[in-house]
């Protein structure tokens, strides 16, 4: 069968809903014409304040339809929403100035329980998908899970959630690495806690630069701050272990 044609078939079969209100798409695509317009994305140049040593490139908030789209995606395991919001994580990431060649890709390692349940894992697929984009290598196992089981999303005191993260995720042994510069994916930053955990585990490892590329960001007061510097190229070039 030609591939247009199984693409038709597929798409009788199953077609696409729109990612924040899944209103039927009989042409394909991700969104419907009114979602389109009102997709919370984040500004360019806004970056979400992650220190000391992290840089979070991420396209969307994590609100209205966003959050429930990738309730959807984690939940239902869309490969196509996959492929969506990877796609705007790209772009995202290419529109930074002076964005660094990654070595690597890697991503938040699911909880074994997590992964059992649902068969899959959500960042993972993005890293997938994103390393198609920017042809960058997906390098997995190099972050351990502890198996804890407490998830960080039940968790709304910040400490309690560094704590958490601490508990959840560990080195690997005989992971050694060679000043990487290391692109860490997740599905969506809450308070940075995973994110912060995961890349000292990385640099403690001997990765170089590290950057975050998240879906979607969940506005935060401190996160929005009008403060947050802009990163102009000479900061990139700066950007590293601070
Ligand atoms: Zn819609």
């Amino acid at each position: 069968m030609s591939d247009p044609l199984r693409e038709r078939l597929l798409r009788l079969l199953f077609p696409h809903k729109c990612f924040c209100c899944t209103a039927l798409l009989p042409d394909g695509g991700y969104l419907c014409p009114a979602c389109a317009k009102t997709l919370p994305r984040i500004e360019p140049g806004r970056f979400p304040n992650l220190p000391p040593f992290v840089r979070v490139a991420a396209p969307l908030y994590y609100k209205d339809g966003v959050r429930q789209g990738i309730h959807r995606f984690k939940y239902d395991g869309r490969s196509y929403y996959a492929a969506f919001l990877a796609g705007l994580m790209a772009e995202r990431l290419l529109e930074i100035p002076g964005l660094p060649r990654f070595d690597l890709l890697t991503y938040v390692p699911p909880a074994p329980h997590k992964l059992r349940q649902r068969g899959f894992c959500p960042a993972g697929m993005l890293a997938q998908q994103l390393s198609r984009r920017l042809k960058i290598r997906v390098r997995d196992g190099l972050i351990g899970h502890t198996e804890n089981t407490v998830a960080q999303m039940t968790l709304s005191d910040r400490l309690e959630r560094e704590a958490n993260a601490r508990q959840s995720f560990a080195g690997v042994r005989g992971v050694r690495l060679h000043g990487e510069r290391i692109l860490l994916v997740d599905d969506v930053l809450t308070t940075g806690s995973t994110a912060r955990r995961c890349a000292s585990l990385l640099a403690r490892a001997g990765a170089g630069e590290i950057w975050m590329a998240a879906a979607a960001v969940v506005p935060h007061q401190e996160w929005e701050s009008p403060d947050m510097p802009r990163f102009s190229e000479k900061d990139v070039e700066r950007a590293g272990i601070l």
